[in-house]
């Protein structure tokens, strides 16, 4: 044993990865006994490994943590290898008896941790989960028969009448003294990209300090004029707390109560904030509908979609990546993804039934490709939104509803602001044609220094004709009752 007197708590971060508001954090110290603060980079495991962009971000945020961490005398100590294996390593080295972690909530990680909490158990380690990243525990908001929502409305509200706050804690001032152990630096992950660094236009500040800040800016600005702000992709109308979230940067909890109060202290308007409190409600309904129906990434929430005749079409998929497809919005969005690992709501909902829906290539590519490039990257909200613009998810968009992307465009980015920083090629073309470039009038191309199939894609396809093709699919699959849009 290598610890100092009395056994310590291992505390086990993961998606947890901050101080304040840490419900196993809190506990550990609530023991009384020194705390040994660990984070395994666990590659091997059946839990699905993170991508790249996510990688980026888990790499400066845990150097915030560790950060934080020394600044109230205490280090975090990295280990990478197999969770159970390295935990065990851990309780030897430490003697400690007990492990103490914020619970995952995903189905193949909370099957990992419960078998290692059942193995640690017998042989007399105490491992207890804590639940830090939700406002409710999956399974605790059920319906009327006891089973689980399948419409959001009904969830929202049965979860809002029985989710308590708990009270707002800064976490401890000191973790108590433990003698040196054996810890892997940051560095020794290479977890930033290299060779080449695709990160440069990252523009994010990863950390709990970073996720306090983002909140504190949003609740004084863009909160007042949030409904509509969110669906403006030029203006930084939303909150960018999702990766925050996400990692457990900030608690969900602390959001919400900041938006409560800042509408109690008439800083934002009672429908705007139970616009944004509608939001996190969705990526609660979300955590819950893969809670419930763990097959939600890989299968159609409604079976009969696992029969839709996607295409095999590889250049229209390599055209969507890399924002190509000749539809401004579409390649904006794309491009903004690339750049900055994150994308704007609205338009992650046009890229996504432009690549479902035009181009009928199946929703799990798109999946797996934000999955890759998103910073905010979450099982749970990543494949029932995907199945939700599919039309096959719980509460979906009916697949008959498909995005026309040059309307939406005019809707949504009426100036082109949007699609001219993303698409500079688009520049100089005037807004009367920003969205739909290939109609239009030569002159007008030639000014804007724009020629079709060189500067610019034409469109990969015609909407028009694209979508009486999906719907056509549809049909096969559905017997045509719902395609009458
Ligand atoms: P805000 O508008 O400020 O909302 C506040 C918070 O509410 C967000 O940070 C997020 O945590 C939550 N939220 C908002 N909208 C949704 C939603 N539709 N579903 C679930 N939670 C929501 N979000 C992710 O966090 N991870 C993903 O992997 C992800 N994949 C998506 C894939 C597709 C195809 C689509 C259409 C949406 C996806 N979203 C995902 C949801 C949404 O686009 C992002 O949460 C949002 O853009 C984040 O920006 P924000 O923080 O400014 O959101």
């Amino acid at each position: 044993m290598t610890t100092e007197g009395e056994p310590p708590v291992i505390l086990w971060f993961r998606r947890d990865l901050r101080l304040a508001d840490n419900p196993a954090l809190e506990r550990a110290h609530a023991t009384g006994r020194p705390i040994v603060p660990v984070y395994i980079h666990d590659e091997g495991s059946a839990v699905r490994r993170e991508g790249a962009a996510s990688l980026w971000w888990l790499d400066k945020s845990l150097r915030a943590l560790s950060a934080r961490l020394a600044e109230r005398g205490a280090t975090l100590i990295l280990r990478r290898g197999d969770s159970d294996a390295e935990l065990r390593r851990l309780i030897t080295e430490t003697g400690a008896q007990t492990v103490f972690m914020n619970r995952l909530f995903e189905p193949d990680a909370s099957r990992r941790d419960s078998d290692i909490a059942h193995d640690l158990k017998a042989e007399g380690v105490e491992c207890r989960g804590f639940n830090g990243s939700l406002l409710c525990r999956p399974g605790a908001v059920l319906n009327g028969t006891g089973g689980p929502y399948k419409v959001f409305t009904p969830f929202l509200k049965s979860l809002r009448a029985q989710a308590e706050a708990p009270p707002h804690t800064t976490g401890p001032t000191s973790f108590g003294a433990v003698a040196t152990l054996d810890s892997d630096t940051v560095d020794d992950w290479g977890l930033h990209p290299s060779d080449p660094d695709w990160s440069k236009g990252f523009d994010w500040t990863p950390g709990e300090a970073g996720a306090v800040e983002a909140l504190r800016r949003f609740t004084l600005s863009a909160l007042k004029t949030y409904s509509v702000g969110r669906d403006r992709p030029a203006e930084i109308g939303g909150s960018r707390l999702s990766p925050h979230l996400h990692w457990g940067e900030l608690s969900p909890w602390r959001a919400w109560t900041a938006v409560e109060e800042a509408e109690r202290a008439g800083q934002a308007p009672a429908a705007e904030a139970d616009k944004f409190l509608a939001e996190i409600g969705w990526r609660e309904f979300s955590a819950h509908l893969l809670h419930h129906f763990p097959t939600l990434p890989e299968r159609a929430f409604r079976p009969e979609y696992d029969a839709f005749p996607w295409l095999d079409d590889d250049t229209g998929f390599t055209a969507w990546t890399r924002g190509l497809t000749g539809y401004p919005i579409v390649d904006a969005g794309m491009r903004q993804l690339w750049a900055t690992g994150w994308m704007h709501n609205r338009v992650r909902m046009i890229v996504a039934s432009f690549l479902i829906k035009d181009l009928l290539i199946d929703w799990r590519r798109g999946e797996a490709w934000f999955w890759d490039t998103l910073v905010d990257a979450d099982l749970g909200s990543n494949s029932q939104n995907w199945q939700w613009v599919a039309g096959s998810g719980a509460d979906a968009s009916p697949y008959f509803r498909i995005f026309n992307p040059v309307t939406q465009g005019q809707k949504f980015d009426a100036e082109g602001r949007y699609v001219r920083r993303w698409v500079p090629e688009l520049a100089r073309i005037p807004n009367k044609w920003v969205h739909a470039p290939w109609t239009a009038p030569p002159e007008v191309l030639r000014e804007a220094r724009i020629r079709l199939g060189h500067d610019y894609p034409r469109p990969v396809v015609d909407h028009a004709e694209a979508r009486d093709r999906a719907l056509a699919a549809l049909k096969a699959i559905s017997g045509g009752a719902r395609a009458d849009d």
